[in-house]
């Protein structure tokens, strides 16, 4: 899949797709809570590509977890990921 072993400046981010399957390059980042289960102030975030940010966001939103989708930029992720 055009991997480069000898690329240095990719370290292990998780900046793929979070689609079952899906290892596209994530592009937006779906921002959710699950209030059963959260404090209102954390945020999980699932990465989308731009094929998935709907079905991904329609299965948080249908749950009423969605709280904002932004556009996700690899050089600057989100600090929750690292949660
Ligand atoms: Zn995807």
């Amino acid at each position: 899949m055009g991997e480069t072993e000898t690329s240095s400046e990719t370290p292990e981010a998780a900046a793929d797709c979070s689609a079952k399957g899906c290892r596209a390059a994530a592009t937006w980042a779906l921002r959710w809570n699950n209030p059963r289960l959260h404090t209102p102030d954390r945020r999980k975030v699932w990465l989308a590509c731009d094929e998935h940010r709907t079905s991904l966001g329609d299965h948080l939103a249908a749950r009423g977890f969605l709280r904002e989708t932004v556009p996700f930029d690899p050089a600057d992720p989100d600090p929750d990921l690292a949660v």
